[in-house]
């Protein structure tokens, strides 16, 4: 078993590599079933009943926390503002598509603003990356 503190650095945010902030480490949990008794790879686990989960902690910056509450943010207030305003540019004839496109558009386009930042996504973090590989799985899969 590979200790996963070897291959990553806890000084250092993960995703853009200016000195981490401890109050800031971006602390993800992963699950699986407790009857497939999976191991946490050092990091802390919790069994469960039914289910396991193990809490790992992304090191990060100040300014990445901020502006990743900033994305989760905005979002939501760019899809509600796309469905409101992009129909009447449009003419009103197709609003149904206006909404549609608009909602395409401004997601995408914050995926691709994340994408082209250079800056790394979470998931792509070693020690996830393993865990997932043995079979851990996040909240939302
Ligand atoms: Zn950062």
């Amino acid at each position: 078993m590979s200790d996963p503190m070897l291959d990553v650095d806890e000084t250092v945010c993960w995703q853009c590599g200016a000195p981490a902030n401890p109050a800031c480490a971006n602390t993800l949990t992963l699950y699986a079933k407790s009857r497939e008794h999976k191991e946490g790879q050092g990091y802390r686990m919790v069994r469960g009943r039914w289910q396991d989960s193990v809490h790992v902690s992304i090191p990060r910056c100040e300014a990445c926390r901020e502006r990743q509450r900033l994305v989760k943010f905005l979002v939501p207030v760019d899809v509600v503002g796309s469905v409101l305003g992009i129909p009447i540019p449009l003419g009103g004839w197709m609003p149904v598509v206006g909404c549609l496109l608009g909602i395409v558009t401004i997601v995408g386009g914050h995926i691709l603003y994340e994408r082209l930042s250079g800056r790394r996504w979470p998931d792509l973090y070693p020690p996830l990356k393993r865990l997932y590989k043995a079979g851990w799985r996040g909240a939302n899969n």
